[in-house]
């Protein structure tokens, strides 16, 4: 496929545009007072009305609707003052009621955005259409029970769980772009939590679409949806082997048939499920048990007061005021959680900076490799920072820093406990420091000719030197001032 792989970059290109569905963390369903909850006792949360019993009615969930609008914000979408519930039929044995309350042709918000970096390195707004709030379905169990070869079992928990629908423009060139179209709007999603985005439990789920058009077509090719995509390195895979399976069945002058395919992670390769169904297939119309949904601008208002800044603008600001690069500044902006607890330390710390350099390599590097989490982590943010104060004020070497912070690690104990125990005795008398400088100069002659040469550069040289000669133990900025000094005498 070498040769398909060529002719997407040559002559083709992939329009890929995205289907989020998010599950609105909400204590109870959307139209009734069933709790909303992620494992429990199969067909436990289940009332009269999500389980579609004729005659009962729902009751939208003013929570739902709250959360529904604040992602539509974050998302930069305009919230419709009026938007209206539709049915949207169909028969499946996960749906007792034989149909889905979602909005149509007037959804809860239009017209936002999510910004990528391309390939170039050019920022780029992939458009979303709308937001549009519906229930989600029950659960079919194919699996798992001693007769599964025979039978398949529902669970109706998940029946009535709010959902917020997120479609997007078809606007993303590639996989990556989509990759990182995902990535930000979960982080949006658990910024304004609205939703856990726990894909291991379906709380956010995402089905691809994908074609692709000659280079400098305009008009859209035949598109495939691309489903049971549960994480979002399966969408970054599935749409690779799409569009190289496309563009091989268009180079050999085939044409590509609108389907459903799924995605299967252990082959790395897709698969026709069915054709796929239009949407008159829905016979959608308006919800007759719901009046319209009306969020006055007013109400907008109240909500877009209790947004928290943005991932977005949160490591702009980072960068800003504590000097930060825009990848330190991504690391600890990735959860809301994380960047709180460092902006809390960073306030106090004598250098935000060094912090965040200690934050990201001394600590972030231990709990990778013992595969803990921060907040499981021994050495809090405060023992960070304390650990950045020492070095900043010269009072531990890095070398101390790193044997401290492995002691921590190995004894379980948080940075001020291990320092107060083992107060490495560091070397400050000048006179003991002078010694080691006078002995370090007088074995190095030719660094300290090409020093006086004008390659000042050479001074980490011997403070390296110095460093070993006292195993990390003299104080860096005593031997820094002495070591100048002398080099210029
Ligand atoms: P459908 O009616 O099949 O659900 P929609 O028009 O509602 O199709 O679009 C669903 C998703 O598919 C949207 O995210 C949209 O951007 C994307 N999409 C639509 N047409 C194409 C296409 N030709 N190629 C790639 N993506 C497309
Ligand atoms: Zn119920
Ligand atoms: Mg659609």
């Amino acid at each position: 496929m070498a040769t398909a792989a060529n002719d997407v970059s040559t002559k083709y290109e992939a329009v890929i545009g995205l289907e989020v569905h998010v599950q609105l963390l909400t204590k109870t369903k959307i139209f009734c007072g069933c709790p909303n909850h992620f494992g429990s006792e199969p067909n436990s949360n289940v009332c009269p009305v999500c389980l579609g019993m004729p005659g009962a009615l729902p009751v939208l969930n003013q929570q739902a609707v709250e959360f529904a609008v604040k992602a539509s914000q974050a998302l930069n979408l305009v919230v419709n003052e009026t938007s209206i519930f539709a049915r949207k039929n169909y028969f499946y044995p996960d749906l007792p009621k034989g149909y889905q309350i979602s909005q149509f042709d007037k959804p809860l918000a239009e017209r936002g955005w999510i910004e990528v970096t391309t390939a170039e390195g050019a920022l780029k707004r992939i458009g979303i259409t709308r937001l549009h709030m519906e229930e989600d379905a029950g659960k079919s169990m194919h699996e798992g029970f001693a007769d599964s070869d025979a039978k398949t079992y529902v669970d109706l928990n998940r029946t009535g769980t709010p959902l917020a629908e997120i479609v997007s423009e078809p606007e993303i060139s590639t996989p990556d772009e989509a990759w990182q179209y995902l990535t930000k709007l979960r982080e949006i999603m658990l910024y304004t939590e609205v939703s856990d985005c726990n894909m291991e439990e379906g709380s956010l789920r995402c089905d691809a679409n994908v074609s692709l058009r000659p280079r400098g077509q305009k008009a859209l090719g035949t598109k495939v949806e691309v489903k049971n995509l549960n994480s979002f390195r399966f969408v970054k895979q599935a749409l690779e082997y799409e569009i190289e399976r496309q563009a091989e069945a268009l180079g050999e002058g085939g044409t590509i048939q609108q389907e459903t395919r799924l995605y299967n992670p252990g082959e790395g390769r897709t698969y026709t499920m069915r054709t796929k169904e239009r949407a008159h297939d829905y016979r959608y119309f308006p919800e007759p048990d719901l009046l319209p949904l009306i969020v006055t601008a007013e109400r907008q208002a109240a909500i877009r007061a209790t947004l928290p800044e943005l991932p977005e603008a949160k490591r702009a600001r980072l960068i800003a005021e504590y000097g930060l690069s825009a990848g330190d500044a991504a690391t600890l902006t990735a959860t809301r959680e994380r960047a709180d607890l460092f902006e809390t330390e960073a306030k106090l710390a004598k250098s935000p900076k060094r912090l965040a350099n200690i934050v990201l390599s001394e600590l972030q590097g231990r709990l990778k490799a013992a595969e803990i989490e921060l907040e499981d982590s021994p050495v809090t943010l405060a023992g960070a920072r304390l650990a950045a104060d020492l070095v900043e004020e010269g009072k531990i070497s890095s070398k101390i820093l790193k044997e401290l912070f492995d002691h921590a690690f190995e004894q379980k104990l948080d940075f001020p406990a291990i320092y107060e125990k083992e107060k490495p005795q560091q070397i400050t008398d000048s006179a003991e420091i002078e010694k080691m400088i006078d002995e370090v100069i007088a074995a190095s002659p030719k660094q300290v000719e090409q020093y006086k040469a004008g390659k000042t550069t050479m001074i980490g040289f011997f403070v390296g030197q110095i460093m070993k000669a006292s195993k990390g133990k003299a104080n860096p900025a005593v031997v820094n001032e002495i070591l100048v000094k002398k080099l210029s005498e």
